[in-house]
């Protein structure tokens, strides 16, 4: 029963974000896939903390698009999630649910809680950070780099990433409410808060040190492409294989773990 509930939630979500081009069809596609599993092997409180991370980071990006067009009409992605974003947010997410279903344990659900909150609070920090006056620095040297620099770090970039990680810890108290996962109020709040940002630094970590940066050879630009101004890039420094997909997911990993780590010690499970 849970399963149709499920399929039939997800997939009225999908449509409406397929109209309101905030997904493309293959996006729409994933997110039906995903939050199915999600209410099926998981409950109410899984499936929702994906929505509301969904929900929250469209509404950021739209938000951020406008602000962004009055300063400067430049450049812009559109903003359409495809079916690797929905499987590079919601995919470790999934894997857990389905782990906690084939042998339940509740460290699984701290583990997701931690994963969502990385991924939430990463979100929130770039859609937010990018609209920080103050250029941000490299997390290493503190000296100032461009906006949208890897391992670039702001106060308000860090800010958001708390805030996202809370706004998950918060979501899962409210979609709890009645179940015995609600009495775990403050953890989910605090937790969910940890686990963002810390899971946003490791990450910004990871962007200044190991990932793979290229270099441009007709503009000279500095990019995490293979490709630029219709050429193939040169090896600037990092793991030629660490692309930003591999660092998001290993940030989220680390997030849950974060997670995992804090039940542990402060809860003595
Ligand atoms: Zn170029």
């Amino acid at each position: 029963m849970n399963w149709i509930l499920g399929l039939c939630g997800s997939a009225l979500i999908a449509f409406l974000a397929y109209q309101k081009r905030s997904l493309t069809l293959s996006g729409a596609l994933a997110a039906v896939l995903v939050g199915t599993v999600l209410y099926g092997a998981g409950s109410l409180p899984w499936f929702g903390t994906l929505i509301l991370f969904f929900l929250s980071s469209t509404l950021l990006t739209k938000w951020k698009t406008n602000a962004k067009s009055e300063l400067e009409a430049n450049y812009e992605k559109t903003g359409r999630r495809d079916a690797g974003q929905v499987f590079a947010n919601g995919g470790l997410g999934v894997l857990l649910c389905l782990l906690a279903w084939l042998w339940p344990h509740p460290l699984w659900w701290w583990a997701f809680l931690g994963v969502m909150a990385t991924v939430n609070a990463d979100t929130w920090a770039t859609e937010v950070g990018g609209l920080s006056k103050r250029p941000p620095r490299f997390l290493l040297t503190l000296r100032q780099v461009a906006p949208g620099t890897s391992g670039g770090v702001s106060g308000l970039g860090l800010l958001a990433s708390l805030l996202g990680g809370l706004f998950i810890g918060g979501s899962a108290w409210g979609l709890s409410l009645g179940t015995d996962l609600a009495e775990h109020r403050y953890a989910l709040l605090w937790i969910g808060g940890a686990a963002g940002l810390f899971g946003s630094l490791f990450d910004s970590l990871l962007g200044a040190t190991l990932q793979a940066m290229f270099k441009c050879p007709v503009c000279g630009k500095e990019t995490e492409r293979r490709e630029h101004c219709k050429t193939p890039t040169l090896h600037l420094r990092g793991l030629p294989f660490l692309s930003n997909d591999l660092v998001n997911l290993a940030a989220s990993a680390f997030g849950g773990a974060v997670a995992v780590w804090c039940y542990i010690l402060f809860y003595n499970l």
